[in-house]
């Protein structure tokens, strides 16, 4: 439709009570499609500034869930490009929803498990890891795959994943951060705080 607003996927005005979408990064996880495995709201925002986006540049979303995260990046610039790996088919087609839904039908969406998913597809940017990190051959797929100068960043939630992560940093370097999120929810008629699993992120440019 039309958008006399210039505001991003102005679909999603229509299609999510009427809000505005906002233009930061980091959107409420209520706006996507998900089945509970998405990368949540800080999570997010913390993952796309690592990403670091330039205006017309291709990102692997690999592991891509509901593809929250390649969706925000599509949302940078109209000329932005991403494709979306994802090893289950049912998620796969939820990802082709949640494109449409904000109005970024040119996110490409792969079927497929990683690295074999891989094989073929137009030389990344950036990549972003959110699952199937530690499939043999994924990350140095991804690392002899990604442009020069490429940003490349995992997070891990699982200690196997993080174990990888750690191994990567020390031959590596790049920056390695921890993100620990609690939410105040209720406790009784009181109020705690309720801690998310952490996540850990290694970043890194080629
Ligand atoms: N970043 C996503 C959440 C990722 S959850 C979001 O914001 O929605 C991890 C995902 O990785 C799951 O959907 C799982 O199906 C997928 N996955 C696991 N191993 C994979 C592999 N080898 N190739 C592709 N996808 C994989």
């Amino acid at each position: 439709g039309i958008n006399p607003l210039n505001v991003c996927a102005i679909d999603v005005v229509a299609a999510i009570d009427a809000r505005v979408l906002p233009l930061g990064r980091g959107l409420d996880d209520g706006l996507f499609e998900h089945d509970g495995q998405i990368t949540k709201r800080e999570v997010r925002a913390l993952t796309l500034s690592a990403l670091a986006p330039r205006r017309g540049e291709l990102l692997w979303d690999i592991g891509a869930g509901s593809g929250s995260i390649g969706i925000e990046w599509m949302l940078c610039d109209p000329a932005m490009k991403a494709i979306a790996i994802e090893g289950s088919t049912e998620r796969a087609e939820r990802i082709k929803r949640n494109a449409a839904r904000f109005g970024v039908p040119g996110l490409v969406v792969v079927q497929g498990a990683a690295p074999a998913a891989l094989a073929g597809l137009p030389r990344p940017d950036a990549v972003f890891i959110g699952g199937g990190g530690s499939e043999e051959g994924v990350m140095a797929t991804v690392i002899a795959a990604l442009a020069s100068s490429g940003r490349l960043v995992a997070n891990a939630v699982t200690t196997q994943m993080e174990a990888l992560l750690l191994e990567h940093h020390a031959r590596l370097g790049g920056s390695l951060i921890r993100i620990d999120i609690a939410r105040a929810s209720p406790v009784g008629a009181m109020t705690g705080w309720r801690p998310a699993m952490p996540v850990t992120q290694w970043s890194w440019v080629k």
